[in-house]
């Protein structure tokens, strides 16, 4: 009885050491990856902040970076395409490219581009939204608009088409924070398959955070109710 109970002691004890070990390492393990995924995030936020993305704007951001976290270049690069699919230097390219597109045909006076312009960049930030973010297409075909019964969407692959034909300012607006919102909630993982019909909760946010910054933007910017 008695080597038995030692015998159950030595296992229990020794099994107890072996789960503390695993215990350590996952939560070191968990750690790391924490720290590196932040890493890969870090470069992602500053990589589209860079002037110029040559070979060495990127790759002195990339020193930093690493440095920061404390692990080489080789390992940023490496997390950063597993987490981004692309390489830093094509993704960041893709990222400025889909930005310069962000405004594309459709809005005609160069005053009002500016203010739409304005209006998304102030409400990627107020939506705190992150990478990539959507590429705008502005359309006039209102013989859509009519037969889709819509006056904007959100397509499946990240793009934001918005009706603008016969629309003022503020609802082209309306309508372009509401996409936005849409955008976010995709980010968050906040749309299931079934989640977009009229009046469905990510609906009902999606119009009432439109309305309430809407309101928040016109009494900085007056202007757009001109
Ligand atoms: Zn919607």
């Amino acid at each position: 009885m008695r080597a038995a109970a030692a015998l159950d002691d030595r296992v229990a004890s020794g099994t107890s050491k072996v789960s503390i070990f695993l215990y350590v390492i996952n939560t070191t393990m968990r750690a790391i990856e924490f720290l590196s995924e932040s890493a890969a995030k870090e470069l992602a936020d500053k990589l589209p902040t860079l002037k110029k993305t040559d070979y060495n704007a990127i790759d002195e951001l990339m020193q930093r970076v690493s440095q920061h976290h404390g692990i080489d270049g080789k390992k940023l690069h490496d997390l950063f395409v597993a987490k981004y699919k692309d390489t830093p230097d094509t993704w960041v390219k893709k990222i400025k490219q889909r930005n310069e597109d962000t405004i594309s045909e459709g809005v005609e006076t160069p005053e009002d581009q500016q203010k739409i312009k304005d209006f998304i960049q102030w409400s990627l930030k107020t939506l705190n939204m992150q990478q990539p973010h959507p590429k705008f297409e502005f359309s006039r075909d209102t013989e859509q608009a009519q037969q889709d019964h819509r006056t904007g969407m959100h397509t499946s692959d990240g793009n934001i088409l918005v009706y603008i034909e016969n629309r003022n300012l503020v609802d082209i607006f309306r309508t372009i924070f509401h996409e936005l919102v849409h955008h976010r909630q995709d980010q968050l993982n906040m749309i299931g398959p079934d989640d977009s019909y009229p009046g469905s909760p990510v609906e009902a946010m999606a119009d009432m955070m439109a309305g309430k910054y809407i309101k928040i933007y016109g009494k900085q910017h007056p202007e757009i109710f001109q």
